[in-house]
């Protein structure tokens, strides 16, 4: 077949690489779901059920592919950070965009009645999803600030809009225009003086979005550093997993039995019908950790705290390294 007449047609297929040695961050979107949201019946402003359905598709891409060292979720949107030296793919920004908007997409479907055990999908969500360069750690710190910042005024909205309408007896014409040129002052004092609630006790999650973010096992309790290299239980980040059930599980602030990802076919290996993949570079280095072991197995995380600070990331260097 590949040498019949009609080959030719493959010379139009074009090459779509993504510039070399930049981060890629890929975000997805939840498309027309302000809609899906009240099919569904969320619970308005936060809808617990459904942020921890977008984590655990999030964090089943993270276990698929090591390269993704950070993810940050708001609402019905996800970015993933990826190492500036990945090869995923050979940087096929097509192939990248596709394949993560379909796994994200299947994995948030196929969990859906753990989350919503009473209530049925109605229709098929979908997501879009794109990817956007960054050269330099100073963009990447800003991208994530920017969506992080985005969450905390998005929140702060739509607390102090859906307390307005439920506790408050007001219309959402009127609840708008109550809101309509107030600054970030006047919305706590309207939801502390009416309603009685303290912003500043409301749930991180809500406040901070989800960052499902790789963590070191060093700085964890532990047992012997051979034990925890040894163990079959963890997986060095240089192999490329075919299955989600060999990631260390969560030990994160949340449940792991509410965040950590479900076993599935390991036909889904991103190596499947990709021989580029298998052809590509290790995708990590051997990294000396402070105990001196290499090829440090790394867990997966779920917090709610602040990225725009420097803590965060001074603490964890291995995110931005190449
Ligand atoms: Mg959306």
């Amino acid at each position: 077949m590949a040498n019949s007449k009609f080959a030719y047609v493959r010379n139009f297929e074009l090459p779509d690489p993504l510039l070399p040695e930049t981060y890629i961050v890929f975000r997805l979107d939840g498309h027309s779901f302000h809609r899906f949201s009240e099919v569904h019946d969320f619970t308005k402003p936060n809808d617990t059920r459904a942020l921890e359905l977008m984590d655990h598709a999030a964090r089943s891409i993270m276990g698929e592919y090591p390269d993704i060292t950070l993810a940050f979720g708001e609402s019905d949107e996800y970015s993933f950070l990826l190492r500036k030296s990945t090869a995923l793919y050979n940087r096929r920004q097509a192939k990248l965009v596709s394949t993560f908007t379909s796994f994200f997409t299947s994995h948030y479907v196929f969990h859906w009645s753990t989350y919503f055990p009473n209530t049925p999908l109605q229709y098929p969500p979908t997501f879009d999803g794109r990817i956007v360069l960054y050269p330099a750690e100073k963009h990447v710190r800003d991208y994530f600030s920017w969506r992080q910042a985005d969450t905390h005024i998005n929140n702060l909205y739509n607390t102090v809009f859906w307390a307005l309408v439920q506790q408050g007896g007001e219309t959402t014409t009127q609840a708008h225009a109550i809101l309509r040129g107030t600054v970030s002052k006047d919305k706590h004092e309207i939801l502390f003086t009416r309603f009685g609630i303290n912003y500043n006790t409301l749930d991180e999650r809500f406040k901070k979005g989800s960052i499902l973010v790789r963590e070191l096992l060093d700085d964890q309790p532990k047992p012997p550093p051979q034990a925890s290299i040894e163990s079959s239980q963890t997986q060095t980040p240089t192999e490329t997993p075919s299955n989600e059930s060999n990631h260390p599980q969560s030990t994160s602030t949340e449940t792991s039995s509410e965040t950590s990802p479900q076993p599935h076919s390991s036909s889904s290996s991103p190596t499947d019908g990709d021989p580029e993949l298998k052809k590509s570079k290790p995708r990590r280095k051997e990294k000396k950790t402070k105990s001196g072991t290499v090829n440090q197995p790394m867990r997966i995380d779920l917090v709610h705290v602040d990225i725009i600070k420097d803590d965060f990331w001074e603490k964890r260097p291995w995110l931005l390294a190449d």
